[in-house]
């Protein structure tokens, strides 16, 4: 074997893994840019609304078990899945809030979601997975039923913020007491952490414009930090 016909073999075959990895990376960061760029645009508009009234969807909080966008998958492996909302662990039987006020436009229990109910505002779609109870029809209406724990909500009822709409619980696929919280907006997702942000920071304003003592508070406290600094020299 000459000299130049090795180097033209180690040449074709470092082509070949370069082309493997590049193939590789493009399997694993699934357009991510797409997704990114409705939120952007999507994020604006959030912004824009005035949510003072707004609620946040659960009671007894615990933490933010799972965010919104692609993640590998729950069943393992090199998979990725997109996750669409953004799950909020809770005890079960707390008490799950309309977020904003608005019509139901569905109530549901035979899929991944579990017995869920999805709420039309305007532009906006919030649907709350996973909860107790089940779908009924009475009169050609289906209700959402949880008699243990008050809850009846029927399909095109109107329902104003902070309304009590169900219950936490493991119904359709999931490992632990959970709600999931998924937000559309002109049927876009949306990560729902980035409303939480700007439906508190709207209502901190609110409440920080009407107690005068807040920016004496935060002036003591600039102040405190400048002597730190200045000993320090
Ligand atoms: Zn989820």
């Amino acid at each position: 074997m000459s000299h130049r016909r090795q180097r033209v073999a180690i040449y074709g075959s470092s082509l070949v893994v370069l082309g493997l990895s590049i193939v590789s990376l493009i399997t694993l960061l699934p357009k991510p840019a797409k997704v990114k760029a409705t939120q952007a645009n999507t994020k604006q508009t959030a912004i824009s609304k005035s949510w003072l009234a707004a609620s946040f969807p659960v009671e007894n909080f615990q933490a933010y078990t799972s965010g919104f966008g692609y993640r590998r998958s729950a069943t393992g492996g090199n998979n990725w899945e997109f996750h669409s909302g953004l799950d909020i662990a809770a005890p079960e039987g707390s008490y799950i809030r309309s977020w904003w006020t608005g019509t139901v436009i569905k109530v549901g229990d035979h899929n991944a979601c579990g017995t869920h109910i999805v709420i039309q505002s305007g532009e906006w779609q919030h649907t709350y997975c996973h909860m107790q109870g089940e779908v009924e029809t009475a009169y050609g209406r289906r209700y959402l039923v949880d008699r243990a724990g008050g809850i009846q909500i029927a399909e095109g009822q109107q329902i104003p913020g902070g309304y009590r709409i169900g219950r936490v619980g493991m119904t359709g696929r999931t490992t632990g007491p959970h709600l999931h919280w998924g937000l559309k907006y002109s049927n876009n997702y949306i990560d729902p952490a980035a409303v939480l942000q700007a439906m508190f920071s709207q209502q901190q304003l609110a409440r920080g414009a009407a107690s005068p003592s807040n920016p004496k508070q935060s002036a003591v406290t600039i102040e405190e930090s400048k002597n730190v600094r200045d000993s320090g020299d």
